[in-house]
Formats: structure tokens, C-alpha cells, sequence
């Protein structure tokens, strides 16, 4: 099978902490302007989004353009799939095009997956339905780590829509291979159960209070109301129990660190206080994004190792 990306859960911690290691050689540092690399000269990713998005999408394509190859971006409005065409005929029909990557994302968990298994393309997952967005996860322990903490034995508290998320999904796989707690919370609604026993270290608890005594890191997860039938909760009532709020840090660690994957919605999930304050890396998620996919662009078109 070609070695894209499509997932958290199937990489060994070695993989990732490669990817991980690699990322920092990405980062802007102290440079104020990105020299462009050629690493990737030549080469050509296709972005194919059949849902909306804008950090994913503009971060894929400038880390596959800051490494020198060529990116396309198609989104499901402009593609033949709105004339009725199958998902994998409309994949076959780019893979005959001869790209490096697919970096797709799509509303159906396993859709990537299962392309997968009918092409040689390297298919990158940028985030499929309610089950993984393994770059998200990959440039969330980049921010972490870049604070100065190691994964293991940090707390972690992931609140929010968790039922419908892929962020929390793919930040569980990665931080529990490195010996994190992680603790989950949310309306029971949307909180099942049975995400306790997805990887070792998870808890489970519908007491936001409980969830971030403790914490170093706090991550907030917005309300999928694309993925939802029925409103769970009324906004104003879901940001009185699960909107995170600056009172609240006081019972985190000292050095606690705040993240949101984005789009945030203030007055929602998280009060503005709390997104502009110090303690949010909100912004170095973004950047962290860029580097982290350039590391795995490197990794999946030039077959590093061990991938
Ligand atoms: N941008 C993230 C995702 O695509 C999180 C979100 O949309 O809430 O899953």
C-alpha cells in the first residue's frame, strides 16, 4: 500500500516523534521572512476538500510550497463530483494525472481509507468526517512540546463536542502513545462512553471544573453543528457549563496552555478573554501547521525510512 498519511492511530510513537523532530527544522525561528526550499522541486500535491475549510487548506498548500513542488487546490463545488461522479472515478481520474499526493478531506470517516485501497496515489487524510485529522494532532504536540513540556504525565484536557470530533479522536492516539492523561469532557450528549476505551489513559467527566483542575493543557473543541441533527443544547446555555471562561484557568496549572483547532467561536466554546490572553496558542497552532505538514509532505513524497 503507498505510504500516505491517514491516520494516528496505525503510527508507531517512533514515526511520530520523527515527524515531529523533523518539524522544527520548519519552523520560522527568528527568521522574519521563509526562504523557499527545493526539496520537493518538480513534485505536485493535489488538495481535494469536499468540505469547507481554511487553515488545513492554505497550510497544505504553502508547506507544499515553501518545500518548491506545485500545489492544486479542487474544492467539491468545482469538481465533478457535483455532475454525479463516483468518489473513486473522480480520484482515478486525478491520480491518471500523475500527482506526487492526494491530501483529501472529506464528510465520510474512512473515506480516505478506503481510496486508498483502490490507488497508488499517497492519500494524506486532512480530516475524515467524524474519525481522524492526523495533522491537527501532529501540529497540536508540536505546539505542546514547543512550550517546553514532555508528553508524558501531562494532563490534557480535551472539552467540548467530543462525540463529533476527529481532532480529539486523532490528539487521543498520539498523546496516549507517549504516556499523556487525557481527560475528556462534555455534555453527556455528546460524549460516548466508549471513548474511554479507545487507547489507555482516558477519562471520561461531564464536570468542566473537574476537567481542568490540574491541566497543563486545555484544548477546546468547537460544536460540529454540521455533524449534529438536532441541537444539543442551546448556545447560551452550552457556553454557562462548557464555554471556557478566564476563572476557570485558576484552577489549571500555573503554566497551563489553551488550543483550539479553529474556527473558534467566541462567546460559544471559549470567551474572548481567554482566546486573546496569554495563555492561548491559538495562533502558534496555525504556524506550527505549516512546518508540521511540510514534514510530512517530505516523509510521504520522498518515502523516508521507515514510513
Ligand atoms: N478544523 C477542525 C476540523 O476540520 C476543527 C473544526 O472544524 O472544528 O476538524
Amino acid at each position: 500500500m503507498p505510504a500516505g498519511l491517514l491516520g494516528i492511530e496505525d503510527l508507531t510513537r517512533e514515526h511520530i516523534q520523527a515527524i515531529l523532530d523533523r518539524s522544527r527544522d520548519f519552523q520560522p525561528r527568528a527568521e522574519p521572512n521563509f526562504r523557499k526550499l527545493d526539496l520537493l522541486r518538480g513534485r505536485m500535491v493535489v488538495n481535494l476538500f469536499f468540505e469547507a475549510s481554511t487553515r488545513t487548506r492554505t497550510s497544505f498548500e504553502i508547506a507544499a510550497k515553501r518545500l518548491g513542488a506545485d500545489a492544486i487546490s479542487i474544492t467539491a463545488q468545482a469538481s465533478s463530483v457535483s455532475k454525479g461522479e463516483s468518489l473513486v472515478d473522480t480520484l482515478n481520474t486525478l491520480a491518471a494525472m500523475r500527482p506526487d499526493a492526494i491530501i483529501m478531506r472529506h464528510a465520510a470517516s474512512g473515506a480516505p481509507h478506503f481510496l486508498q485501497r483502490h490507488l497508488e496515489t499517497p492519500i494524506i487524510n486532512a480530516g475524515d468526517g467524524t474519525h481522524e485529522h492526523p495533522t491537527q494532532a501532529l501540529l497540536d504536540a508540536r505546539t505542546i512540546l514547543d512550550r517546553g513540556a514532555k508528553l508524558e504525565g501531562l494532563r490534557v484536557a480535551i472539552i467540548g463536542d467530543i462525540a463529533h470530533s476527529r481532532v480529539a479522536r486523532s490528539n487521543v492516539y498520539l498523546l496516549s502513545k507517549f504516556g499523556a492523561d487525557i481527560v475528556l469532557c462534555g455534555p453527556a450528549s455528546l460524549l460516548p462512553a466508549e471513548l474511554a476505551q479507545i487507547a489507555p489513559g482516558v477519562t471520561l467527566t461531564n464536570n468542566m471544573d473537574e476537567a481542568i483542575r490540574g491541566a497543563d493543557v486545555i484544548m477546546m473543541l468547537r460544536v460540529q453543528l454540521e455533524r449534529q441533527h438536532e441541537m444539543a443544547f442551546p448556545s447560551s446555555e452550552y457556553f454557562q457549563f462548557y464555554g471556557l471562561r478566564l476563572e476557570h484557568l485558576r484552577l489549571a496549572s500555573p503554566d497551563v496552555i489553551v488550543m483550539h483547532p479553529g474556527p473558534i467561536n467566541r462567546g460559544r466554546e471559549i470567551s474572548s478573554e481567554v482566546a486573546d490572553s496569554q495563555r492561548s496558542v491559538i495562533l502558534n497552532q496555525v504556524e506550527n501547521g505549516i512546518a508540521v505538514r511540510m514534514a510530512v509532505l517530505e516523509r510521504v513524497l520522498c518515502g523516508v525510512a521507515g514510513h
